[in-house]
């Protein structure tokens, strides 16, 4: 039976818009990149969806890429579309992204024309939609001249196949450069999918945050939690079974250091002291940025995703524990 989604789920809801676009996105979006293939049980996955939409959660992340195997994950997130969350199609911002790796053939890689619009072509047909809400650039390819893989995504939009374009993974100013021509094509660039954690404030240190609100460019976080490693979960120096960092390429063992862990353990007294977990802390502090229109979290259990939804409920940070914070935040 169809899912009957929770009626009072936009009271628990907040929204952001995306720069100077119409596109608006829940402060949290949810993000299918590991645990949302085929290894990992379906039912569990479709739990984690339904509670993060009935949470007021409108903006699901997915690429050609996620899985394993590669699709996996687009074909999972549309089979709980088919089955579930159909009748809403019309509320939930879908993303989809083309460009990283997935195969040997040029075609599957990389920001040529063909590359991104035939795996858009197969996302559409994995998740069962007509269109995407947002289709991304997943990663610059400086092999590809910049107007070609700018052009694509201005196709796609032009063809009906997804409403707002975004780029992810790009410098500062490689996505100035592909919001002006964009704009020249008469297609914003909606958002910049950027990694921005406590552990890692690249985008914030070289300019980005900055220069896509002078584009008029939303920017969406992803990794809130450096995959995990801005939780309360290794700190007592084992490293569980289920973890990212036992079972994931993407999260070496070899990153749970000593030094990690007394930086984290820092952190996290300051999160007890406010009365949230280190989880929450990191969140909230994503979030305390306005140029952030969404924090792209991701959650291995429907218990992590609730939890981690209670981070706005504490007090605003201060001036004084965000000094504090990034006194312990390079790893
Ligand atoms: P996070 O930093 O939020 O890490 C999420 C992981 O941390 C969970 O899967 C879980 O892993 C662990 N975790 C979460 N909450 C808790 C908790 N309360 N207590 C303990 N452990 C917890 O984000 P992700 O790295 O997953 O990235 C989120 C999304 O961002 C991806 O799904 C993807 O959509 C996008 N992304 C985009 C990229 C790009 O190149 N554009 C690159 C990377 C991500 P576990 O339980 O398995 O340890």
């Amino acid at each position: 039976m169809p899912h009957h989604a929770d009626e009072q789920r936009y009271e628990k809801a907040a929204f952001r818009r995306s720069g100077r676009t119409g596109l608006q996105l829940s402060r949290f979006s949810f993000g299918l990149w590991q645990k949302f293939g085929d290894q990992h049980p379906y039912s569990t996955q479709r739990d984690i969806v339904l509670r993060a939409f009935d949470l007021g959660i409108i903006s699901f992340d997915l690429a050609n890429r996620y899985g394993p195997p590669a699709r996996a994950a687009e074909k999972n997130f549309g089979r709980i579309l088919r089955e579930d969350l159909g009748a809403y199609r019309d509320e939930i911002v879908i993303a989809s992204k083309a460009g990283n790796p997935i195969g040997p053939s040029p075609y599957q890689s990389g920001g040529s024309r063909k590359t991104l619009l035939s795996s858009l072509d197969v996302s559409l047909r994995d998740l069962g939609v007509d269109y995407v809400d947002i289709f991304y650039s997943h990663s610059p390819d400086l092999d590809t001249p910049l107007d070609e893989t700018v052009d694509a995504l201005a196709t796609a939009v032009r063809q009906g196949k997804a409403l707002y374009v975004g780029i992810s993974n790009y410098r500062a100013d490689r996505a100035h450069q592909a919001a002006k021509l964009l704009q020249e094509a008469r297609v914003p660039l909606a958002i910049h999918q950027t990694r921005y954690s406590i552990f890692d404030q690249r985008a914030d240190a070289e300019g980005l945050l900055d220069l896509a609100t002078a584009d008029g460019t939303g920017v969406i976080a992803f990794s809130p939690l450096a995959q995990g490693l801005l939780t309360d979960k290794y700190l007592d120096g084992t490293i569980p079974e289920d973890s990212r960092a036992a079972d994931s390429a993407f999260l070496s063992p070899d990153a749970i250091t000593d030094v990690y862990r007394e930086r984290a353990a820092r952190l996290n007294e300051i999160a007890i002291a406010r009365g949230q977990s280190l989880a929450q802390l990191a969140l909230q502090w994503v979030l305390r940025r306005s140029e952030v229109t969404s924090a792209l979290i991701g959650a291995s259990s429907v218990g992590q995703l609730e939890h981690n939804l209670r981070a706005l409920e504490a007090a605003e940070l201060t001036a004084d524990e965000i000094d504090a914070i990034n006194r312990h935040a390079s790893i």
